[in-house]
């Protein structure tokens, strides 16, 4: 990334609300869940499948929990009436895990119990590596009754290898992606390099296992050496899916369609788009000349 990029990108959390706004919103389906089950009609015409997500992660007190946990269970309702090819990403956080470890739990255990009786999935999405033994916990905790439920794992921490050692005896469906948040060099890898060396190990060790993965990338190495693995070990095609996000290379998106694999978007909506947006726009490497077009009229 350039020394222009790179400022831009130090610098997008200043950057006023309205334009973060504008350029996100390709990343977001909405504000609303009609808007969000139209995006998902959509890709679903088009044999492309979905993960829906309400935003926000940050809640304070559990009445906003339970909004959110409302809203959740609205989404899985508005999937089954809509006979919509899609599950649902939650993120622990939101759920109310870190303000009462109980009852988050078993929010979240209510919207995996309204699922099943949807025979519908729930993945939890994974945050930054303090909430990391919580989630694996969580998850452990929510497998002694229910199986419709998989978590994410990102090869960008050193540990995970090592947790994948561990899930796989649990037998576990897996969302494989880089990671997005900047964690310390004590307990992340930071080379681009090294980062995909990791990913492609620990998706080799989740495919030789049997376990169910869901390879969320939109980097084009990743996607090809993962096809070449897949060919190589000979893995079915029900075990596994590509994921990409709302937004990010439709390109890529509609070639892996038409080779015939699997492949799942995910769709965030809802009003509280800031923080997800904000992550969104410092990955995006075309993002500072659009900003800087934006501000200063070029
Ligand atoms: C379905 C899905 C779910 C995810 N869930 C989680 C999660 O639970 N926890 C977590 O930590 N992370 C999650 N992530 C984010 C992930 O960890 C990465 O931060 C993100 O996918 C970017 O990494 P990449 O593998 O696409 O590679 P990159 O090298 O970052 O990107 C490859 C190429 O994709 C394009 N690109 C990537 N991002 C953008 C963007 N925002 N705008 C425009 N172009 C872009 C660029 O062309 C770039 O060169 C998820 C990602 C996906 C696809």
């Amino acid at each position: 990334m350039s020394f222009f990029n790179n400022l831009i990108v130090s610098t997008v959390q200043a950057m006023p609300k309205p334009i973060v706004g504008f350029f996100s919103k390709k990343y977001i389906a909405g504000d609303y869940l009609d808007e969000a089950i139209d995006v998902v009609k959509e890709f679903n015409s088009k044999n492309i499948l979905a993960t829906m997500d309400v935003l926000g992660e940050s809640v304070t007190n559990k009445s906003e929990v339970e909004e959110a946990k409302k809203q959740f269970l609205d989404v899985l309702d508005g999937i089954n009436d809509n006979k919509l090819n899609a599950n649902i990403s939650v993120k622990p956080s939101q759920m109310g895990i870190l303000l009462d470890r109980q009852y988050g739990v078993n929010t979240i255990k209510d919207l995996v119990a309204r699922a099943a009786g949807y025979n519908n999935f729930v993945r939890i999405d994974m945050e930054d590596a303090t909430t990391t033994d919580l989630t694996f916990e969580l998850l452990a905790e929510l497998k002694k009754e229910y199986s419709n439920v998989g978590v994410v794992v990102q090869a960008c921490l050193k540990r995970t290898y090592d947790d994948v050692v561990l899930l796989n005896k649990a037998g576990t469906n897996y969302r494989l992606c880089k990671g997005i948040y900047n964690e310390s060099p004590a307990i992340a890898y930071k080379g681009k390099q090294q980062i995909r060396d990791n990913y492609m190990k620990i998706l080799e060790l989740m495919l030789k296992n049997g376990n169910y993965v869901g390879i969320a990338t939109h980097d084009e190495y990743l996607i090809n050496k993962a096809k070449e693995l897949i060919e190589k070990l000979n893995i079915p095609r029900d075990k596994f899916e590509f994921q990409m996000l709302l937004g990010v290379r439709a390109d890529l998106r509609n070639k892996i369609n038409k080779e015939g694999y699997k492949i799942r978007i995910y769709v965030p909506y809802g009003i509280d788009w800031y923080p997800y947006s904000i992550r969104r726009l410092k990955e995006n490497p075309q993002m500072a000349g659009h900003i800087f077009k934006a501000l200063f009229g070029f």
